[in-house]
């Protein structure tokens, strides 16, 4: 049955009809009816009506070698063929897990050689908390199983995702999180630096939080601190160079465990292979998704260091936890032809040489100076906009949030797909972009601003 056959408006009333989408407000979208995006390629999204988008968030945070790669298609069809689906369970695997799970040893930092895989970056945390709390136990330690992270922090959407995210509307809807997890402030020193304190000064800072909650449990209590490396659904918040070596000496002083959530830093984005490369920290854990296959299958992989897979080994035991599609064959095929574009493409230099420092300056220099941009601030390809009603001030707009729609809708008017989160805009585009698309985008960012701004002081 093809799409084509019915109208925008009939597949607009079908999935008001029958579809219930994540992240939504049902009544919301009754009224204005769905955007339907219907085929991309390169680094552009096309709509139903035939308008061309540049996709600044590649997709959700995942499509990072851009749209239309056949080798990924080539990849899946050739897997499907010869095996669509076995499982990992029970001592038995299939071939491309075995090989992606070397891949992924050979990418990572080098004391993280062992993978655990599921279908989804909150499905990977599951994992990681439930896999942080075994390790101790089998340690002999099972009262260690206190989890510090932070607010605003995204982890996922499932029960331990949002009881392990700082996300307070989320936790209002959740009815009782998974018990010790705790949460301390975020680094983010646009709203909560002090007047007159430096960047250096607040990382520290914002890393002493975590110190002051082990202290305040006992570090005999804390498993582990979870954290993004910069912090993304929770609108680019990118810590001073200060904080993260501070929290890898705080978790070592305390022996709590260090698990990097880096489902959207992963494969490139910071201009290395992994953010903890990027920040120079060596994580016991680290979750990955997203652009683990650029989104074109669904795919996570928790990279686990030999500190705990060794103990697994060691003490023995059946750890028992584990997905259906656990290694799925035809997406870890896809993944492999992923990493493989990465490389060969050289992505991740080309983001860390090249694209990630030039968007840096575009930010800086052609976007900061707009009269309702109260910051910029971009690492590798990823980046945030303040939207400010005051830029001396930093006074925001009224009615929190709702100055970042009205930007964000004249962008995708103009070409251009940016996300809203607060009153931040957010970016995170495809690795395959190059300095023309960055200047196309900036073109279209202003626009947008400008008209944004002249609807924000009628
Ligand atoms: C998207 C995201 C997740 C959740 O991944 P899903 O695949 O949506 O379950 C977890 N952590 C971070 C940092 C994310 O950005």
């Amino acid at each position: 049955m093809s799409y084509q056959n019915f109208s925008l408006k009939q597949l607009q009333e079908i999935d008001a009809a029958h579809h219930l989408h994540p992240f939504t407000d049902h009544k919301d979208l009754r009224g204005a009816g769905s955007r339907m995006i219907t085929r991309a390629e390169g680094p552009y999204i096309y709509d139903s009506e035939g308008n061309e988008i540049l996709d600044g968030m590649a997709g959700l945070w995942c499509v990072n070698i851009g749209y239309g790669r056949h080798e990924l298609a080539d990849a899946a069809y050739k897997q499907m063929k010869e095996l669509p689906y076995y499982n990992s369970f029970f001592r038995c695997t299939t071939p491309t897990p075995v090989l992606l799970s070397k891949k992924l040893a050979e990418i990572a930092p080098p004391h993280i050689n062992q993978v655990f895989y599921g279908s989804s970056g909150s499905e990977a945390n599951d994992t990681a908390l439930r896999l942080v709390r075994h390790y101790w136990a089998l340690e002999g330690k099972p009262q260690k199983n206190i989890v510090i992270s932070r607010h605003n922090a995204y982890h996922g959407s499932t029960v331990a995702g949002t009881s392990l995210g700082g996300m307070s509307a989320m936790h209002s809807q959740l009815g009782g999180a998974v018990p010790n997890i705790v949460h301390v402030m975020m680094p983010y020193s646009f709203e909560l630096a002090q007047p007159g304190e430096s960047e250096h000064d607040f990382g520290i800072r914002a890393a002493k939080a975590i110190e002051d909650a082990i202290l305040e449990h006992g570090p005999e209590n804390v498993a582990a601190f979870i954290g993004e490396p910069i912090m993304g659904a929770g609108g680019v918040k990118i810590p001073p160079a200060s904080y993260w070596p501070e929290v890898q000496r705080i978790c070592r002083k305390y022996d709590v465990l260090l698990m990097l959530d880096e489902v959207i830093t992963g494969y490139g984005r910071t201009g290395e292979w992994f953010a903890a490369q990027a920040m120079g920290v060596e994580p016991d854990t680290i979750t990955t998704a997203k652009a683990l296959t650029s989104g074109y299958q669904p795919l996570s992989a928790l990279l686990v260091g030999d500190r705990i897979s060794s103990t697994l080994v060691e003490k023995g035991g059946e750890f028992y936890h584990g997905y259906t599609y656990s290694g799925h064959p035809v997406a870890c095929a896809v993944a492999l032809a992923n990493l493989e574009i990465i490389e060969k493409e050289g992505l991740i230099e080309r983001v860390r040489n090249e694209t990630g420092p030039y968007f840096n300056q575009a930010l800086k220099e052609r976007i900061a100076g707009h009269g309702i941009v109260g910051e910029v601030r971009s690492f590798g390809l990823m980046g945030a906009i303040e939207i400010v009603k005051d830029k001396e001030t930093r006074e925001r707009f009224p009615d929190e949030g709702s100055a970042a729609v009205v930007v964000r809708d004249h962008a995708i008017a103009n070409g251009m797909m940016l996300r809203a989160t607060g009153d931040t805009m957010i970016m995170s585009p495809p690795l395959i972009w190059t300095r023309q698309t960055i200047d196309l985008a900036v073109e279209r960012i202003l626009k947008a601003l400008d008209r944004a701004e002249r609807d924000l002081r009628k």
